[in-house]
């Protein structure tokens, strides 16, 4: 089962979504059962497996069970230029680009790989990139009761760039600040200019 916005759905069998892929072939215009696209059904399902492994994941426990107490150190924890490889819920193409993570620990933190890894999760997901924003600086917020939570995303729709209306060099760019970023100004601006500086290593 798999559960959407509190909504339990059964999951179709491997057959049914190769069966699927293989009525898009022919929607398409091409024989699925030429040889070059014999096995494309398959590759395609599997395929989708790696692009929505977001969705067997729960956020909440990637991030719950590494605490550790930090003694002294307040100041911005900042995970930038990673890379987000997603797929938009209404084309279902990709989106890629780089997001920028940051957060004011309040006493304690969280492995810096597990915030890549809710980046991960979230994105594996169908998405608008403006909700993965969200629930990435929510989630993080939450669990971590941090002072402060910073996320920012820029990336490339190819639902604008290869179809539609083509604006090839469009970069989309969201931002949702909590706590310290949004009331704090002067902690947006530093969140800011941290991510736009080249790393020097
Ligand atoms: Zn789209």
């Amino acid at each position: 089962m798999t559960k959407t916005s509190g909504k339990k759905i059964a999951r179709p069998s491997q057959k049914q979504a190769e069966d699927a892929v293989r009525t898009l072939i022919s929607w398409a215009g091409d024989n699925p059962d030429r040889e070059g696209l014999i096995e494309t059904p398959k590759r395609v399902v599997n395929a989708y497996r790696e692009f929505f492994a977001g969705y067997e994941a729960n956020p909440d426990e990637i991030l719950g069970k590494t605490f550790e107490e930090v003694e002294g150190y307040d100041d911005m924890v900042l995970l930038k230029d990673m890379r987000m490889e997603s797929h938009c819920e209404h084309h279902m193409v990709p989106f890629l680009g780089t997001a920028h993570i940051a957060y004011i620990p309040n006493k304690r933190v969280v492995g810096i790989s597990k915030i890549a890894r809710l980046l991960d999760v979230f994105s594996k997901r169908l998405q608008t990139q403006e909700t993965m924003t969200a629930q990435i600086a929510e989630t993080l917020n939450r669990v971590l009761k941090a002072k402060g939570v910073a996320v920012l995303i820029d990336a490339k729709h190819q639902c604008m760039t290869t179809r539609g209306i083509h604006k090839i060099d469009t970069s989309t760019i969201t931002k949702s600040m909590i706590g310290a970023f949004k009331n704090d100004p002067e902690m947006e601006r530093k969140f800011l200019t941290m991510i736009s500086l080249r790393s020097s290593c």
